[in-house]
């Protein structure tokens, strides 16, 4: 098979379900970036022939779902362009007339099986191990002589003829030379009895007439494709260039299933708060080697890199065929990266509509920002910034005894909390709740009690830590402090002393020494 000529046409060629495949992203970024490389045109295909998986809504999801992500085609059921329509649904009678070619030319026949029979044949091919295959029981028979036999449906379906002997072979870029001995092969169906065509069918009349020099499809797909080129032939049609991607795994190196991977739905990305920059950068880490220019050493990948470098560094070739793990770890230390990268102000637009949904309202707390820039780091999805910045908006319920410092009694958390509350209030007083301010006079007071050691610090801080937030773990103290602001800080520390105070009451008086 030599390389079509130009100009590159690429095509992507979904089936509206409702569900975007995480599979079928990497495949329209394939697309993508083999068009962006040659000047070509990327089109968009709506394979909606199976009326029973009609989904509503299901093209503006991926329409939606490539757009997030920054791939851009340029002919589709949306937009239009010469070879429309676009929509699979819309071209039956192409599909029609193409099966009535390759009836008259005895490379299709039609079929009068019952469903009935198809299953009992099933079986018995099953039962004696054989490979499950039409067993031909229409081939060159008339209706009428079929009707005669048992298992007869007037539905009839048109089949594809394959070849007796021989074998198949075409060169898949990413794999290499592929045979397929054509006696194994099935006689697939072409055209239902319902008149609409199946895959094997309308994806070659159309790859044909809409001109697609590069068909890129998931591993899946290669057992239809001996069936595919059986078509191209009959019809006399050049095959294109076909290409079948590595399955994606997951961690165990096992096929994904959508029930116990939720991030085979593209939309899971979405809604776990993950930056389309990060997913691209992550799809485009498994099918492109992107130098580093900074650091340039051989076998050393850049990092971060957008559609450009992937569509610079693609080569279909070096892809290779075997199966590519999905690791969400790695994806989450890339988001964590994109979002670092960030201005806060863009972070506090991006991860308001995640607070919304958890049903806080940035508007109602005016150190949103200030809040958001202390926990800017620890953020590696948007979807953690309602949990990471809950205790700003709420003042949050904690179990008490997270108050009382380990080796330490209530009683003695009492008296640390009312040193803390002295000095908490003489900085609001001194009207320079600041963190410099908060730091001093808290480093001060821990010397004056003799708290000099670290771990009796760390008690007094743990206790004012908690009882201003709720957590154990939180930003720096003091730049916490100073974004609560005084009035909420003294408000929780007397909370968290009421607390203590019925804790110590339980407890009794702090033993001696303590
Ligand atoms: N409609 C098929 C799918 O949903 C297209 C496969 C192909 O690209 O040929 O993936």
């Amino acid at each position: 098979m030599t390389v079509p000529p130009a100009p590159v046409r690429v095509r992507l060629a979904p089936s509206p379900t409702g569900f975007v495949h995480i599979g079928n992203v990497l495949v329209a970024l394939v697309d993508a970036a083999i068009a962006r490389q040659a000047g070509g045109t990327l089109v968009i295909r709506i394979e909606d022939t199976d009326q029973k998986r009609f989904v509503d809504g299901a093209e503006e999801l991926i329409y939606e779902s490539l757009h997030w992500l920054g791939i851009e085609w340029q002919e589709a059921p949306d937009r239009g362009g010469p070879f429309a329509p676009y929509r699979q649904s819309a071209r039956l009678p192409l599909y029609q007339e193409h099966a009535e070619r390759l009836i008259a030319q005895g490379d299709a026949y039609r079929c009068w099986c019952s469903p009935d029979r198809l299953e009992q044949m099933r079986f018995a091919q099953q039962a004696a191990k054989l490979p499950p295959k039409y067993d031909r029981r229409c081939l060159g028979m008339t209706e009428a002589e079929r009707k005669a036999l048992d298992g007869y449906t007037p539905d009839s379906v048109v089949r594809l003829r394959m070849h007796d002997s021989g074998s198949t072979t075409f060169t898949d870029p990413i794999r290499g030379t592929l045979a397929f001995e054509n006696g194994l092969l099935d006689d697939r169906v072409l055209l239902k009895s319902d008149g609409f065509p199946t895959y094997n069918l309308a994806v070659v009349v159309d790859d044909h007439l809409m001109r697609i020099t590069h068909v890129v499809r998931g591993e899946e797909w290669l057992p239809s494709t001996p069936a595919h080129l059986r078509v191209y032939e009959a019809l006399g049609w050049d095959p294109p260039l076909i290409a079948h991607t590595p399955l994606l795994l997951n961690a165990d190196r096992g096929k994904i299933s959508k029930r116990r991977h939720p991030w085979a739905n593209m939309q899971w990305f979405r809604d776990q708060g993950f930056l389309p920059e990060a997913v691209l950068n992550y799809l485009g880490n498994l099918i492109a080697f992107v130098p580093d220019t900074e650091n340039p050493a051989p076998g050393v990948a850049r990092e971060l890199f957008g559609f450009d470098e992937i569509a610079a560094h693609f080569n279909l070739a070096s892809i290779g065929p075997s199966g590519k793990v999905v690791d969400i770890d790695r994806l989450d230390w890339l988001n964590g990266q994109y979002i670092r990268r960030m201005s806060v102000e863009d972070l506090a637009v991006k991860a308001a509509p995640f607070l919304a949904a958890a049903g806080y309202d940035v508007n109602t707390l005016p150190t949103y920002r200030a809040a958001l820039a202390l926990e800017h780091e620890r953020i590696k999805r948007l979807s953690q910034a309602p949990q990471a910045l809950s205790f700003f908006f709420d003042d949050e319920e904690y179990d008490p005894a997270m108050l009382v410092p380990r080796g330490a009694t209530a009683g003695r958390a009492l008296e640390l909390l009312d040193g803390a509350i002295a000095v908490c209030q003489a900085v609001a007083e001194s009207g320079d709740w600041t963190v410099s301010t908060l730091d001093d006079r808290f480093r001060a007071h821990a010397e004056a009690r003799g708290l000099t050691t670290g771990k009796l610090r760390g008690q007094l801080f743990g206790v004012v830590r908690v009882g201003s937030t709720g957590r154990t773990a939180t930003p720096p103290l003091f730049d916490t402090l100073a974004v609560l602001g005084a009035s909420v800080v003294l408000r929780r520390l007397s909370v968290a002393r009421n607390h203590l105070e019925s804790l110590a009451a339980i407890d009794g008086p702090p033993a001696e020494g303590q």
